[in-house]
């Protein structure tokens, strides 16, 4: 089923979402909401907190058709272990700061260890697209959202839109909490 977005000013995007236990009861039902909320809303990866479920779990699925890019995956209980390579700069948008883009300084590679939605668990490294789309979930499960990682340039050429958004002034194309 398909649930409101929560966006930007709402203090549950603050909070430190907690591990999710092995029987955590409504767990593939979550996981299904989380990938339903974010092909509904045009998005590329969405955490729980984002559907107002502060677990560290998020969910990824991404295709960039010219790069012959596809990633999906189901993250729970993800370790970033090590970051490393160069720091690059892209464009990163978020289902909960709608209309705003805006470039990001990370480090181009991560190692990370998680559990995927069979509980199995995996180890990998991870660069380019996929490292940042994980990067940026899981910001959310610290309580991080990226604009707040922004230079001051960038923080004060989108905050009037931040406070359009905190209103709830600016139109939204999908389902808001
Ligand atoms: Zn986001």
């Amino acid at each position: 089923m398909v649930k409101p977005i929560v966006i930007y000013g709402d203090p549950i995007l603050e909070i430190k979402s907690t591990e999710v236990k092995k029987e955590t009861p409504g767990l593939q039902l979550l996981i299904r909401d989380m990938f339903e909320t974010m092909f509904k809303a045009n998005g590329v990866g969405l955490s729980a907190v984002q559907i107002a479920i502060p677990l560290r779990i998020f969910v990824i699925e991404a295709h960039i058709e010219k790069e012959n890019f596809h990633f999906r995956g189901v993250f729970i209980n993800p370790k970033i272990l090590r970051e490393f390579g160069d720091l690059t700069k892209h464009p990163e948008g978020c289902l909960s700061v709608p209309g705003i883009a805006a470039l990001v300084e990370r480090p181009s590679s991560i190692e990370m260890e998680w559990y995927d939605e069979n509980w199995e668990y995996h180890k990998e490294t991870f660069d380019g697209f996929a490292a940042r789309i994980i990067q940026h979930e899981y910001d959310h499960l610290e309580g991080e959202i990226y604009v707040d990682k922004l230079d001051k340039m960038w923080r004060d050429m989108i905050d009037p839109t931040l406070e359009l958004i905190e209103d709830r002034a600016i139109e939204i194309p999908y389902l808001i909490r």
